[in-house]
């Protein structure tokens, strides 16, 4: 069996028992990033030095047995947004193609305590700014299935290396759907977090009030314990939530069945626009938590209609307050050929900023300028209020809801990059839940012409524990998780 096969509950059995090393772990996936990546591109940079370093210290701490944990010696990737630190941290922006933070976020740092092992940082859409990781500065990510198809955005680097076998585990950045949507075209597991459980520190933002960082995994077992990891308050991040971590594996290994919870099923998100295929899927997926044992009922979310429009006027808003920073003065990329500090702004900007980062820069700037402020910026954050109030009300009689996480399989590569509001519209079944700020997992159900097509199931604020019960117990009754793509037989 390649070492690749292995998920981390097991690896970390083999690990316990001595009979691999971490270092030859890592060793055998940086091997294969090298042999396999080139053709999928999920990786911006693969931090092989300190990736060896942090094995040998994982394999010092398993001899010593001392401060072992279920993630001590696993190796992992990072979204590029993650800031990492003496590793290159891009965004996949030109504008930070050289920055390199002194510090560490949170995630990561919690990662390392555990004994983790980085192998690098994934490709992903500028600043988190697209669904298909077209919008990178440097390169597009291939979709594992199937070369010709994207594989999501904007974390769409760390779902392709996942799905790719390319590290037992990834850590993306969900602001609209990042976590889910690439997860979904992969055929991973990811979960977006309710907003606040992860904490933000370290983490270069792209909407302040939506950005979550989450876990995408093979499986929700190995999405536990990574969230069990990550989570937690943190004195560095205000808006992180003091109450504490649940144990999420241990609930998934008393979960037998889903009696006793009632799961919503949203009308307005089986609508017109929904691939036949994705439908199906769903409905069949449903049936199997009925029958395992959850009580299924419609419920209304009547104000799902403004949710793109509202979604993205904030964001738009919100990151051009925060890109302005990037001033070639501060941080990264600094043109040289000017004649004062307008020109340097300007240049820079114009040099290091792609397309889509523009145009979002332009009309967020627009939306909060004198006069337009109370019409658009302001009006968003009230429709905002009433779309938090229908999943409150719907969580009234509902554990859980499950909807499709994306209208369509994924894409074919151009398909939808020249036209920005048919990108937004794929993002209609995933971008309300950040309005609310409430948790989501996105798992496997299906397949349509070799593509995988994934589930969504949202609960309450800080109901991850409910969400990866009824996930885990999908899984141990389905096996779409554990299909992979053709590369995955490819071994060095
Ligand atoms: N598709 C969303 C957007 O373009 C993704 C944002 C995100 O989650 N980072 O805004």
């Amino acid at each position: 069996m390649d070492v690749h096969e292995l998920d981390i509950q097991q690896a970390h059995e083999l690990l316990l028992s001595r009979k691999i090393s971490s270092e030859e772990l890592t060793g055998a996936y940086l091997a294969r990033i090298q042999q396999v990546d080139p053709q999928i591109k999920s990786y911006v940079t693969v931090s092989e030095e300190l990736a060896i370093k942090q094995a040998r210290e994982a394999d010092q701490r398993l001899k010593r047995g001392e401060g072992v944990t279920p993630l001590t010696g696993i190796p992992y990737s990072a979204k590029d947004s993650l800031s990492t630190r003496g590793v290159r941290t891009t965004c996949s922006s030109k504008i930070l193609e050289n920055y390199t933070p002194f510090y560490d976020c949170t995630a990561i740092q919690k990662l390392n305590s555990a004994g983790s092992v980085l192998l690098g940082k994934t490709n992903m859409d500028e600043f988190g700014m697209g669904s298909s990781t077209e919008n990178s500065g440097f390169f597009t990510t291939r979709n594992p299935w199937d070369f010709d198809h994207v594989p999501g955005g904007s974390s769409g680097g760390s779902a392709a290396a996942v799905a790719a076998g390319l590290g037992l585990f990834s850590l993306g950045e969900d602001t609209g759907g990042s976590v889910r949507m690439p997860a979904s075209f992969c055929g991973v597991t990811g979960l977006k977090t309710s907003y606040g459980r992860v904490s933000r520190y370290g983490l270069i933002p792209l909407v302040s009030s939506f950005d979550t960082i989450g876990p995408m995994a093979r499986s929700v077992r190995d999405a536990a314990l990574v969230l069990e990891a990550i989570a937690g308050h943190d004195l560095k991040d205000s808006t992180s939530r003091v109450e504490p971590v649940q144990q999420y594996s241990e609930a998934l290994k008393k979960t037998e069945n889903l009696r006793g919870l009632r799961i919503g099923i949203p009308k307005e998100y089986f609508v017109e626009g929904l691939d036949p295929e994705v439908d199906s899927s769903l409905r069949t997926a449903i049936k199997q938590m009925e029958s395992l044992g959850a009580e299924i009922v419609e419920v209304s979310l009547p104000h799902t209609q403004y949710a793109i429009p509202v979604y993205y006027l904030i964001l738009f808003a919100e990151a051009s307050s925060n890109l302005a920073k990037y001033d070639g003065v501060r941080f990264g990329l600094s043109e040289r050929n000017v004649d004062s500090v307008l020109d340097l702004y300007l240049k820079t900007r114009e040099a290091g900023f792609g397309a889509e980062t523009k145009r979002r820069i332009m009309l967020g700037t627009f939306a909060l300028s004198a006069g337009y402020y109370d019409a658009y910026y302001l009006k968003a954050q009230k429709v905002r209020t009433l779309i938090r109030q229908d999943f409150q009300k719907a969580f009234e009689t509902c554990d859980a809801l499950i909807t499709p996480v994306a209208p369509t399989t994924a894409f074919r590569i151009g398909e939808k990059i020249t036209n920005p509001l048919d990108m937004y519209l794929s993002d209609v079944h995933v971008v309300a839940i950040n309005l609310a700020g409430i948790p989501a997992l996105s798992v496997p159900c299906g397949m349509s012409n070799g593509l995988p097509i994934g589930m969504q199931i949202m609960g309450p604020h800080l109901s991850e524990e409910t969400l990866l019960r009824i996930g885990h117990m999908y899984q141990s009754q389905t096996d779409w998780h554990t299909k992979h793509p053709p590369v995955w037989g490819d071994s060095p």
